[in-house]
Order: C-alpha cells, then sequence, then structure tokens
C-alpha cells in the first residue's frame, strides 16, 4: 500500500496472510472445488420434519433446478430470482440452482406486507418468485403489483393445497432439462445476489454483490474462524454443528452462515424463525457447537428463565454481529452459561464481513470487532475526508474484494458510496488501536437498527407524511439497553390537530399495517413544533437527538 496522498499516514492492512480469491464463480466454488469431506456429509437438517440433506443431495437438486428453470422458463444470465420466505432447507438448492441457470438470487424479508416486497420485486426487476405457503397471499398480490404472471410463482416447503401454484421439485422434473448444462459466468462482474440496503441514506437499494464477493467473504471468513478447525480448509472436527436461525434474507445469514458452512462441510441445523426455547433445545437436542447471533439474542441468554432448563454445554463459540455488543451482555452470558462470545462487524455492502474477534482474543478484545478479514484495508476518515491517524476517530472506510459493486440502476448512491480507488465509506465511525483491533463506536448514517434489522428512517419518514395529521416528521434510533437495540421513535409535527397520546397511538397503528414487524414505531411518538432543518432541507438529525436527549433528562 501506498500513504494517503498528501500524508504520510498508511490505510490499515489486515494481520491476516492474504488468501487466494480463486477466479471462479459460486456453483465450481461451492460444487466443483476440492473437498476434504464426503459426499454423504449430512449438511442441512430440518429438525421439525426430521429432514437431512446430504451435500449430494443438494448438489443434485440445485443442479436439477437450474436446468428446470433454463428448460421451463429459458432462464437466461442476470435473470432474477426473488426468494420471499422463512428459512427453509430448500432454500440452498434454490439458490444455487439460480446462479447455476446464471441468475441472480433476490431475497425478501418474509415479514414484508406487499408494498415492501412488490418495491424490491420491481426494483430487482424479479422475473418469478419463490415463496412459501403461509407467503403465498402476499406473494400473489405483490406479483400481480408488479406484473409477475401467476404461474412464475414457485412453491417450496409444503405443497399448496389447492394445485395453483408449481412446487419447485416439479421444476426439478422437466423433461428434456437434462440437456442443459451450467452456465458460464465472469466471476468479478457478474452478479450472484441482489440485497436490499439504505446504505448511508434513502431508501433500500439493491446491492449489487457478485460471485467474486461471495467467494472472497466465504474465504475471508473462513480463515477468521480458522481456529475452529485448525487449518482453513480441513472441514469442521467430527461432531461440528451450527444453528441457522439468522435469516438467509440478510447477508449475515445468507453469506456468514448459509455460504460458510457449507463450504466447509459444517452441518447446519435450519430453524425458520427464531424463539428462544427452541433455540434452547436445539441447541441440546443437536449438540450445536457453534452459533452466530445478534445481541438481543445474547440478553436473552442472559436473563431468560428457560435458558436455565437446557444442556448448553456444546456450544464451544458464539459470534455476535450486525449491531453493537457490549462487554456487560458478553460477560453476563459467560458467567451465565459459560460461553464465550466473541463479536464480527460487517455490512450488506461487504459481502458482509469485514472483521471478527480472532477465538483466541475474545476474552482480551471485549467491545472491539476484532481484527480486518484478509486481503482488505481500512482508513478512518475526518468529515473533511482527511485520514485521521491512528487511534483516531473517524470514519472508516474499507476496500476489498468483498466490496459490492455498487447501487443497482443508482449511479448517484454509488458514486456517493464508493471512492474512485475502491474505497467504501461505511458510515459507521470508530478508530483502531495500535494493535489492530478495530472499534465501533457511532454511526454517520441515517440508518437504524431493530435487532440486526435495518430500519431506514427515509422510508418511514415517506409513509408518515402521507398521513393526514402529520405536517413534518423525522424518525430516530433511541438505544433501548434493556432490549439491547436500537428502536425507532418519531418526531411529528401535527398537522390540524393537537397532539395526544391517542393521536400517538393512532399513528403507531396506522404506520404498524404498512410495514413490515421490524419497523413498527417502538420508541413511540413524540410531538414538536418543528423539524429542524438544514437550509437544503436536510433533517438535521443530531440536533433531534440533542432534543430527544434533553426530554429525556427533564422527564
Ligand atoms: P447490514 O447491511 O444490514 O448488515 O447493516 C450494516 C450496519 O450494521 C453497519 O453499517 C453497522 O452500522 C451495523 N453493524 C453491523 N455489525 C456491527 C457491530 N458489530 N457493531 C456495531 N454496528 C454494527
Amino acid at each position: 500500500t501506498q500513504p494517503i496522498e498528501g500524508t504520510s499516514i498508511m490505510p490499515a492492512e489486515s494481520k491476516y496472510p492474504p488468501i487466494t480469491i480463486p477466479h471462479v464463480g459460486l456453483w465450481d466454488f461451492l460444487f466443483e472445488s476440492e473437498r476434504d469431506f464426503p459426499d454423504d456429509r449430512v449438511i442441512f437438517v430440518d429438525p421439525d420434519a426430521k429432514k437431512n440433506l446430504t451435500y449430494a443431495n443438494v448438489k443434485q437438486s440445485a443442479s436439477d433446478f437450474g436446468k428446470g428453470l433454463r428448460a421451463l422458463w429459458d432462464w437466461k444470465k442476470g435473470d432474477v430470482l426473488g426468494v420471499y420466505s422463512p428459512n427453509c432447507i430448500d432454500t440452498p438448492s434454490i439458490t444455487w440452482g439460480c446462479h447455476f441457470a446464471g441468475g441472480v438470487v433476490s431475497p425478501a424479508n418474509p415479514g414484508y406486507t406487499v408494498d415492501e416486497l412488490a418495491f424490491q420485486l420491481k426494483d430487482s426487476g424479479a422475473r418469478a418468485l419463490v415463496t412459501q405457503v403461509p407467503q403465498l397471499e402476499i406473494a400473489i398480490q405483490a406479483c400481480r403489483e408488479v406484473g409477475i404472471p401467476e404461474d412464475q410463482i414457485i412453491v417450496m416447503g409444503e405443497r399448496d393445497k389447492t394445485g395453483t401454484f408449481k412446487h419447485w421439485s416439479s421444476i426439478r422434473n422437466i423433461s428434456g432439462a437434462t440437456r442443459y448444462r451450467r452456465a458460464k459466468v465472469d466471476p468479478a462482474n457478474d452478479l450472484a445476489f441482489l440485497v436490499y440496503s439504505s446504505g448511508t441514506t434513502g431508501k433500500p437499494k439493491g446491492v449489487m454483490l457478485t460471485h467474486r464477493n461471495i467467494v472472497a467473504n466465504t474465504l475471508q471468513i473462513t480463515a477468521g474462524e480458522a481456529p475452529l478447525s485448525g487449518s482453513p480448509h480441513d472441514g469442521y472436527p467430527e461432531g461440528d454443528s451450527v444453528l441457522a436461525f439468522l435469516p438467509f434474507f440478510h447477508i449475515y445469514g445468507l453469506t456468514v452462515v448459509l455460504h460458510q458452512s457449507f463450504y466447509r462441510g459444517i452441518k447446519t441445523v435450519v430453524m425458520p424463525k427464531f424463539e428462544i426455547e427452541a433455540w434452547c433445545r436445539i441447541i441440546q437436542e443437536h449438540k450445536i457447537t457453534f452459533a452466530y447471533v445478534v445481541p438481543p439474542v445474547v440478553l436473552l441468554l442472559s436473563k431468560h428463565p428457560c435458558v436455565s432448563k437446557y444442556d448448553l454445554s456444546s456450544l464451544r463459540m458464539m459470534n455476535s454481529g450486525a449491531a453493537p455488543l457490549t462487554r456487560e451482555l458478553v460477560d453476563a452470558v459467560y458467567a451465565r452459561i459459560r460461553v464465550p462470545v466473541k463479536q464480527g462487524y460487517g455490512l450488506s455492502e461487504t459481502s458482509p464481513t469485514t472483521h471478527t474477534q480472532p477465538w483466541e482474543d475474545w476474552e482480551k478484545t471485549i467491545g472491539s470487532v476484532g481484527t480486518m478479514l484478509p486481503n482488505q484495508t481500512a482508513k478512518y476518515m475526518s468529515p473533511e475526508e482527511k485520514e485521521v491517524p491512528t487511534g483516531e476517530v473517524g470514519e472508516l472506510w474499507i476496500k476489498g474484494p468483498n466490496v459490492f459493486k455498487g447501487y443497482l440502476n443508482n449511479v448517484e448512491g454509488t458514486k456517493n458510496a464508493l471512492t474512485e480507488d475502491g474505497y467504501f465509506k461505511t458510515g459507521d465511525v470508530g478508530y483502531q488501536d495500535q494493535k489492530g483491533n478495530f472499534f465501533i463506536t457511532d454511526r454517520v448514517k441515517e440508518l437504524i437498527k431493530y435487532k440486526g434489522f435495518q430500519v431506514p428512517p427515509a422510508e418511514l419518514e415517506g409513509l408518515l407524511l402521507s398521513h393526514p395529521s402529520i405536517d413534518d416528521v423525522a424518525v430516530l434510533g433511541i438505544y433501548k439497553e434493556d432490549q439491547a437495540t436500537e428502536v425507532p421513535l418519531a418526531y411529528v409535527k401535527p398537522r390540524g390537530t393537537t397532539a395526544s397520546p391517542q393521536l400517538e397511538k393512532e399513528i403507531q397503528d396506522w404506520l404498524a399495517k404498512k410495514v413490515a414487524n421490524h419497523k413498527r414505531l417502538r420508541g413511540g411518538v413524540r410531538f414538536t413544533d418543528e423539524i429542524p432543518k438544514s437550509a437544503s432541507g436536510k433533517i438535521l438529525r443530531r440536533l433531534l437527538k440533542i432534543k430527544y436527549q434533553e426530554d429525556e433528562e427533564k422527564a
């Protein structure tokens, strides 16, 4: 690396030795490269249906599905397949089957309303949608809205009893499909996924992740978790397993849990939905050794009475990500169940993981998001976009093979997020200590995270402005220690009415009908005479945060 222009400051480099990232698409990476575990190793387990899938099962059904897509609909390179479903052991085969056919997968939150789903389907240009029976009604309406024909809605999991919708297994058995070969992809340019993130500002945008991004990040994460298996490519020691409750539609579940576990041949017990007692029961029954979690789960493990009823001693380590984790939580969980929790950090735009605490460091560097994974460089920047010296606080910028290609159909957003020399501006603020441990202390971007899920304030503000009693509005994230998460709170300037507890409730209920559960105004509604704005009309969120703190102190 070169010093930053005009300074003697060097960008931070990873402490890991560089890794070789093969120039292959995801299909070749997962199914055609060398492996040191057998084809008949059970990888996915559905604990309720008591169904198992081996590596060979997944490969077969994925390639059959990919061939079926090509035979049935002449699926082309770059065609987008929407997936709107809770975690299911069929999701991986459908995902990689789409890649086999050269397609791009755009996974959506199964809690989305019709409008939210329709937005993503339209924006991503999805050609078809995979869903499950409980999500069908919303899926049908959203597809109707964006013009996806009903016969391009595919069901996985349980069959649709009316027989109206194709089950994905029927696509695997289309006659004449066997002649189709897998599509050739250009790993550095062709997209594997379109996930949605609001980035630093505005509404959700399609994050273009290439095959190379996901291949790279899977290997980077593997390097960071290496002590788990001795060496990155040894596969897991006999008996190791992961509990996959983090949703596969979010980049954390998608790459870290799904791709990394599969690549390394780790048995992955798939949970469709988080519930603390079921989580503990599955850990005990399946002797799970590793779990990827988020801070609110760590909180539950430290407090919930049911945790004491189960034997969780098989767990060797947990990794928390997607939101900040406090020392108090790590200590409380360790004191209660003797399981260490390390921390990682990343974003949709970085595929996601850029940092993680090495296993052996979990206790030494609690509060840190760890060291930077290989093949990346990072720097911390002042608001004037000048690099700050090591140890000083700034906005984190990152460069590496896991950095996304840009936002879909959004030149302006891409230009604001990526520099010409390839750095991605994370919108997160923090610093690096002299030993190379990174700390995230704040955010300069608007984003709110509820239990690890994105709540873009601009999206809620846009909706709230259409409420007849709202003249102006700004949405803020408020940290609730007792829930270990931020919650969204709205400051509202009322129109033609006076502020009242009834109006607060009415606004909360009104919004709740329009958005997914995680975007509800759990922080409440507060009334104000004016929303502070800059001369250009931008909401001055910092001022509102100060106002909120002052209000709290007065209360
Ligand atoms: P997403 O794209 O949904 O994964 O959200 C990425 C954002 O989550 C980051 O920009 C951070 O603001 C936040 N985040 C993720 N991991 C951490 C962490 N360990 N500590 C603090 N914030 C985090």
